[in-house]
């Protein structure tokens, strides 16, 4: 999933200073499930920005909702009727939830509340780990299910650079080396082999590194 976290509260008050009335709102998707743009989030933003402005002298009229998506437009839709009260919307999703907001409703500023982070996945309760960087051409059937791409520090693939230190990454002992887990994975899959498959230098054209991308399924198109 996509993970976010909340932007610091002296960034969110300076951001909204220029408003008196604003619709704080939320996504019922990945970022309630990283626990930084859901319902719970937006009802503790809400009170705290309102407890901010009145601190301030500067009260500040803040609607409180949580659509089921932001990245769609079918529920994007749903704020067309009211979306004239505001003055800003204030939104807790990821940057494409604020991005289509604010393509949907040009005419209103639409203030991102929270820093989209990476791709992850939940190693534990409240952690999360980035686990894919969306290159447009996997290879995780190559190396054992891991990612070189998001979890090697210099991306690189075909076996671990010089700096990789008991199994650890040169960048911090806290970190694994992703070619070590990789190998290990091998091992445990009888794969080996593959441990040894030149890996052809990789089109890069298919990542973030070829421009701005688009899926196209014309068999979905109504
Ligand atoms: S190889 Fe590419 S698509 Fe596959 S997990 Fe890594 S970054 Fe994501
Ligand atoms: S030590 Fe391992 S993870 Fe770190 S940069 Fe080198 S190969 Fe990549």
């Amino acid at each position: 999933m996509i993970t976010a976290t909340r932007k610091p509260m002296e960034e969110i008050l300076k951001s909204v200073e220029p408003f008196r009335k604003i619709l704080l709102l939320g996504c019922n998707e990945c970022v309630t499930v990283c626990h930084a743009g859901g319902r719970k989030e937006v009802a503790l933003l809400g009170a705290a920005l309102r407890l901010g402005r009145l601190q301030k002298g500067q009260p500040l009229e803040v609607e409180e909702l949580t659509l089921e998506r932001q990245c769609d437009p079918e529920y994007v839709e749903e704020l067309a009727r009211t979306v004239d009260q505001y003055d800003a919307v204030c939104s807790m999703a990821c940057g494409c939830g604020v991005q289509t907001i604010a393509e949907r409703y040009p005419a209103l500023p639409v203030m991102p509340m929270v820093n989209t982070e990476f791709m992850g996945a939940s190693e534990a309760n409240g952690v999360w780990a980035e686990r894919c960087a969306g290159c447009g051409d996997c290879v995780l059937g190559y190396t054992g299910g891991i990612c070189p791409v998001a979890r090697c520090s210099k991306r690189i693939f075909n076996g671990p650079c010089g700096g990789s230190t008991k199994g650890k990454c040169e960048i911090s002992k806290d970190v694994d080396c992703a070619w070590q887990l990789i190998w290990d994975r091998l091992k445990e899959l009888g794969q080996t082999e593959l441990y040894s498959k030149l890996m052809e230098p990789k089109d890069w054209s298919t990542a973030r590194d070829g421009g701005p991308r688009r899926i196209v399924r014309e068999d979905m198109a109504l």
